[in-house]
């Protein structure tokens, strides 16, 4: 078959088309937060992972597809070597109009500069507490410095539009909402809340640890006045998980992931590549289908196309974390790729 048979777009049953591929590149991780890693971590053989060519060969083919937009993730992107690299070859890919990466911001103040002129374009960094003692209760590691040394460099790099995730933990986040929001108002970052999601390592989350959405903003209101939801105009970035609101006094944004309490599966509009090239169609998926074996058996183009569209077919409408039927995937999220 020739590779130029390679058309189509990837809609599922439910009618959702997809455009966004989250791309892990590592399970490795210098952090160890606990709603993600075990303390101690078995990581995947270096032969497992995908190489760039094979990463970007996946890509080229998800963008044929109709595919516009690529996040780069992991574990922590940024320990695996030459990640510019990697995003020069996924900016160059035909169709592809966005390249973005998720970072912890520890190894941040070194490669902003790289990343940047490689062509990423947006950039998330997480960060959950600006005090240290608290950072490293969740992270199980030091870092508040760096990630903030981070930020500064990738402002100066010339990121425009820096996000920072935030997870929202019951009785354990509640007291550094504040703070991160008065930061990011101060230094114009957008901050984003994420409600946690049954994908730690150690298998511990219970839903009464779910802080929601709703209370965060509620916490947000009583001290920083209200907040204005934002409608999204049609037309933009539909796939978007985030609702995110306005302050009143026109001091920026704060924007809500919440997946437990509000779930966006019915406007999903991704797909995953582990870094174990294995394609996922949604974070709570319990199969997966094997690109690295298409890749490493010599598989040619049409034959990922065909991988693609079989997981793209298989999505279900949701993931139903809230429904007694709920199954957790086996991999936790630093093996998926947040
Ligand atoms: N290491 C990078 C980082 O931390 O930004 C990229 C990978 S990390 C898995 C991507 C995002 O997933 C981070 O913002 C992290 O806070 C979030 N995350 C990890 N585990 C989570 C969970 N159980 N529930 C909600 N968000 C989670
Ligand atoms: Fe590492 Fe990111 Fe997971 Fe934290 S959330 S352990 S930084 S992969």
């Amino acid at each position: 078959m020739s590779a130029d048979v390679v058309t189509g777009r990837l809609i599922d049953r439910f009618g959702r088309l997809h455009t966004d591929l989250r791309i892990s590149v590592t399970d490795r991780c210098n952090l160890r937060c606990t709603y993600c890693m075990p303390e101690e971590v078995v990581f995947r053989p270096r032969e497992e992972l995908l190489t760039y060519e094979e990463i970007a060969r996946v890509a080229a083919v998800a963008s044929r597809l109709g595919v516009r937009t690529i996040r780069v993730t992991g574990g922590e992107p940024l320990v695996r070597r030459d990640l510019a690299v990697l995003v020069r070859q996924l900016v160059a890919i035909p169709g592809v109009d966005e390249v973005a990466l998720t970072t912890n911001g520890i190894l941040l103040a070194d490669q902003a500069r790289a990343l940047r002129e490689a062509g990423l374009t947006r950039l998330n960094v997480s960060l959950d507490s600006l005090r240290e003692e608290v950072f490293e209760r969740i992270a199980r590691r030091a870092g508040v410095a760096r990630v903030l040394a981070g930020l500064t460099a990738a402002k100066r790099a010339g990121f425009r539009m820096i996000r920072i995730n935030a997870v929202s933990i019951r009785g354990l986040t509640e007291a550094e909402i504040l703070p991160l929001a008065e930061f990011c108002r101060r230094e114009g970052f957008h901050l984003r809340f994420i409600e946690f999601m049954p994908l730690d390592a150690d298998g511990a989350w219970a839903r009464e640890q779910v802080l929601s959405g709703a209370e965060v903003r509620a916490i947000l209101e009583r001290s920083l006045g209200p907040l204005r939801r934002v409608e999204q105009p049609p037309s933009s970035d539909a796939g978007q998980p985030a609702v995110d609101y306005a302050w009143a006094d026109g001091g920026g944004r704060v924007g809500f992931i919440d997946p437990v309490t509000q779930p966006f599966c019915g406007r999903c509009d991704r797909l995953r590549l582990t870094a174990d090239g294995q394609l996922r169609n949604c974070l709570f998926s319990t199969v997966e289908w094997d690109a690295r074996r298409v890749l490493r058996e010599g598989g040619d183009d049409p034959t990922l196309a065909a991988l693609l569209r079989d997981c793209v077919a298989a999505k279900r409408a949701a993931h139903g974390i809230d429904t007694p039927a709920f199954d957790r995937p086996a991999r936790a999220m630093y093996q998926i790729g947040g």
